[in-house]
């Protein structure tokens, strides 16, 4: 395998890389990877050990009652400073080297899969922040699940699996939440008080840089609010990008004066421009319209400034007063939703983020409509990435039937029906395709086993034990038929490569 590069002659590795065949390219292209994130483990020991030894040698021949506070903060600064002027890395890089070789020394486990290159330098960091927050769990809370797997294993094994990590990481804060909620909560708390915040600063070419961290339903808010107001405006037909459409959005939404929304087509028959156009036939579309128009200039209130002339700089005549804009409510953006468990056993997920405390999801209760999870979902127990330490789940019913003999209602109508759709997004958080972090409410629900268009009951039946959230673009590609999946009746799904028999496994949550 890689014993065919030279690792010397960069000309012969190219040819020689250019010439593989598809499946050398798989093997040779897998084994550079673990090895690459082999030597980078170790780089990151290194970088860190090599700041620890200018920490205690600047530390060195001090006495003990010398040494504290800023001392220690300076000498801590002087090694991260090294180890970036001898590495070339930023300072900050250095710094997280340091941070993730502490926390790996109270982490065998972790510290072990990732000197031995399963995982990324990225990945390995979220794994081993989640164990040490998780790290006062007493791993026999841990509920409906007679395994002894430590938290720490648990964490391995979320992290074993075909997901990107930003999934990983929602996933590791689900378990965190089921497994010891007041921590999370408390944290919460602390992440409003000290990182809350929104900054707006200067950019160039006329422009600010905006950076919030804010409660997760002001975002959910805020982006479907953002994403309401360009579908009604514009049309597919509008040729800017995507970002400076939410740009005048979040504008008009939040009143900047003369911030206001409208399709750029160009086109007569612009459904967004004909919709803005219509004469409202009744009083209560005038006012649901109302809101969709720009304020009308005889309502919006100029600006009065309480009047005592500066006798400096006397108004002059050309002065017009600017008026300001008007907050702008759509009124058709979804509202906030929490999935809660009466039980109390399954993780509130707040739809549009993911996993949130059950406090939180308590005192969004005034202000968000609150569903609840389906029985099938709450079959399945908190944790579901343990699937892989229970007894393997047999394949679902090849017909597509699932566990149903007679068609359940709508089983036999190809779209299935919002309760449906709702009943599958609660099971499986995101699209089911390997390596794909599509949130599920954004993804196709995809039959398994083909709906009969013309035989409907003969083909896959429209009922959870048949259907799979997949985006559009994972959609295509499994009618490819590259990878082909296996739905399992615990909800796990088997993708197995039509090439090499390889098999990839993705767990609902
Ligand atoms: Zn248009
Ligand atoms: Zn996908």
């Amino acid at each position: 395998m890689s014993s065919v590069l030279t690792f010397t002659d960069p000309d012969a590795d190219v040819a020689t890389i250019r010439s593989m065949s598809r499946e050398e390219l798989t093997e040779t292209g897998r084994e550079l990877l673990r090895e690459s994130r082999k030597h980078e483990a170790r780089t990151v020991l290194a970088g860190a050990a090599l700041a620890e030894r200018v920490y205690r040698e600047h530390l060195a021949g001090r006495s003990e009652t010398s040494v504290w506070g800023s001392v220690i903060e300076h000498a801590e600064k002087l090694g991260r400073a090294e180890v970036s002027l001898q590495f070339g890395v930023s300072r900050s890089k250095a710094g997280s080297w340091v941070a993730l070789a502490d926390l790996l020394e109270k982490f065998p486990l972790i510290r072990a899969a990732y000197l031995n290159g399963d995982y990324s330098t990225n990945r390995i960091s979220i794994m081993a922040r989640a164990a040490q927050r998780g790290g006062d769990i007493d791993p026999d809370y841990i509920e409906g699940d007679d395994s002894e797997m430590s938290f720490e294993e648990i964490v391995l094994d979320y992290g074993s699996r075909a997901t990107t990590d930003p999934v990983l990481s929602q996933q590791l804060d689900a378990a965190l939440i089921s497994m010891s909620p007041d921590s999370v909560t408390e944290e919460r708390d602390t992440i409003s008080e000290l990182v809350g915040d929104v900054t707006i600063t200067a950019e160039v070419a006329g422009h600010s840089n905006l950076d919030a961290v804010i409660p997760a339903h002001y975002g959910v808010f805020l982006k479907s609010q953002i994403d309401t107001l360009i579908d009604e405006r514009t049309c597919r037909k509008d040729p800017r990008r995507l970002g400076p459409l939410r740009v005048i959005a979040l504008g008009e939404i939040t009143g900047v004066p003369g911030a206001h929304l409208t399709c750029d087509c160009g086109l007569d028959t612009c459904p967004a421009r004909v919709a803005l156009l219509t004469e409202p036939a009744d009083a209560e579309d005038a006012q649901a319209c109302e809101a969709l128009l720009p304020a009308p200039a005889e309502a919006v209130e100029p600006v009065a400034e309480p009047g005592v002339p500066d006798p400096t700089n006397p108004a002059t005549p050309t002065e017009v007063p600017v008026p300001f804009g008007r907050a702008l409510v759509m009124p058709d953006a979804p509202v906030l939703t929490v999935l809660i468990d009466p039980d109390g056993v399954l993780v509130p997920r707040l739809q549009g983020y993911g996993p949130i405390d059950p406090t939180y999801a308590t005192t969004l209760a005034d202000v968000a409509k609150t569903i609840h999870y389906p029985e099938s979902a709450r079959a399945a127990g908190p944790l579901i990435p343990q699937i892989s330490d229970r007894p393997q789940a047999p394949p679902a019913d090849p017909t597509g039937h699932g566990s149903h003999t007679v068609p359940p209602p709508g089983a036999l109508t190809y779209a299935p029906s919002a309760t449906l759709r709702a009943e599958v997004l609660a099971n499986d958080a995101w699209c089911r395709y390997p390596l794909c972090g599509m949130p599920s409410y954004l993804c196709d629900l995809d039959h398994w086993r083909p709906f009969n268009h013309t035989d409907p009951e003969a083909g896959g039946w429209t009922a959870l034990d048949d259907l799979i959230p997949l985006c559009r673009a994972d959609h295509q590609r499994k009618h490819l038929g590259e990878w082909v999946p296996t739905l399992h009746t615990d909800r796990r799904v088997e993708w197995r490569s039509r090439r090499s028999g390889q098999v990839i496994v993705t767990y609902p949550r």
